[in-house]
């Protein structure tokens, strides 16, 4: 229904694209572009967890250096939304900060909301929720995949397939689509932290040696790999050896780091084997000229494109600004809102906006 109030207040509001990912959570504004990338954390007062302190880098900066009383906190971690009223906080933030930054003083933006695609009916009615409490006028989901790929440039509302695998922080997820259409489609909760984790592991069993996950995640990025590299490079790692609880720093090779990967990247390289195993063959055909685009951060580990390649038979590249994706794509629906809408995520489609909630 015609809500005049409603129009006269859109006229001084924002579309919003949120990409709500469980390491980095990015805001972009129509006509603007992304104004904003943080890491999605929170810190909360432990005694009153309503009682957010900071959100985004200066949350994560506080962690390990909190005092008891404050519990840093990544409500989306594993792709599933663990801390419901602390994933609110945060988007109510983005939301308020993004028109905070614009001088609009009352937030009612439209908002497209990019949520990994293994959220259940309940969480994204929770997330849709959030965003109407949070000021949003009208709120849509996007899987993470779909806007992805929309923000790779895929062509996704043609009726030739094609593939995204999309390595975040906590999860992985693999779509082919179709005709605006997601066709087949595959997540798991193994992606970057898992690397992370795999380098800790390693340097504990094979070194005795604690780092931490910082560490780990700036080694990754630096030497990590899934594919021999054209020159194997090496880099000091340091940390606290268990033995004799001193400080230490070991030369680690890339070779290795590789070696310590591999559990993760094998599951993630499976994973996309098993999706093209659950494609109809009309559309693995497509696949084999339109290729497997990579996005996410994970995607950016050196040697994963070649990888995929080798053990798919299928040419893969990755996206560029591959970490800006999900919400550069849903950035274009809200500036194509009439031709993407379909490929905003069935329920919206189905009760679209705050109004019909
Ligand atoms: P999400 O969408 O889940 O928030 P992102 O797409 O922002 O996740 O990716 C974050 C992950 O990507 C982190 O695990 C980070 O360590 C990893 N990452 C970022 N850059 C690189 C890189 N150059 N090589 C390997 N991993 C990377
Ligand atoms: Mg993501």
């Amino acid at each position: 229904m015609f809500n005049p109030i409603d129009w006269l207040l859109g006229l001084f509001s924002l579309d919003i694209g949120i990409d709500l990912g469980t390491a980095n959570t990015l805001v972009y504004v129509r006509g603007k572009g992304i104004i904003s990338n943080e890491p999605s954390w929170v810190a909360v007062d432990s005694n009153r967890r309503d009682y957010v302190l900071a959100v985004g880098a200066e949350a994560k900066e506080m962690v390990g250096k909190t005092p008891p009383n404050i519990v840093a906190i990544r409500p989306l971690r594993d792709g599933v939304i663990s801390e419901f009223d602390i994933t609110e906080a945060m988007l109510r933030h983005f939301i308020r900060q993004a028109h905070k930054q614009l001088f609009i003083p009352f937030p009612r933006p439209r908002v497209v909301i990019g949520i990994p695609s293994g959220v259940t009916e309940v969480e994204k009615r929770a997330v849709h929720d959030a965003a109407i409490e949070a000021g949003a006028r009208e709120a849509y989901l996007i899987e993470e995949p779909m806007a992805a790929a929309i923000g790779a440039g895929l062509p996704v509302t043609e009726a030739q397939g094609s593939m995204i695998v999309d390595i975040g922080g906590g999860t992985t997820e693999v779509a082919v689509f179709a005709l605006k259409g997601i066709v087949v489609s595959k997540s798991l909760r193994i992606a970057g932290d898992e690397m992370d984790e795999d380098i800790v592991q390693y340097a504990r069993q094979k070194y005795n040696l604690a780092i931490s996950e910082r560490t780990a995640e700036r080694i990754k990025i630096n030497i990590g790999s899934a594919y021999p590299l054209p020159e194997e490079r090496t880099m000091a790692m340091r940390g606290r050896n268990l033995i004799t609880g001193l400080p230490e720093e070991i030369e680690i090779s890339s070779i290795e780091i590789r070696e310590a990967l591999s559990r993760s990247t094998n599951i993630i390289v499976d994973l996309v084997r098993d999706t093209l195993d659950e494609t109809p063959p009309e559309l693995v055909s497509d696949l084999m000229e339109t290729g497997i685009c990579l996005a996410g951060g994970g995607g950016l580990l050196k040697g994963m494109a070649e990888r995929i390649a080798e053990e798919t038979h299928i040419r893969a590249w990755v996206a560029q600004d591959a970490l800006t994706c999900v919400a550069r794509g849903a950035g274009m629906i809200l500036e194509n809102f009439e031709v993407l809408r379909a490929t905003l995520s069935s329920d919206d489609r189905r009760h679209p906006g705050g109004s019909a909630s």
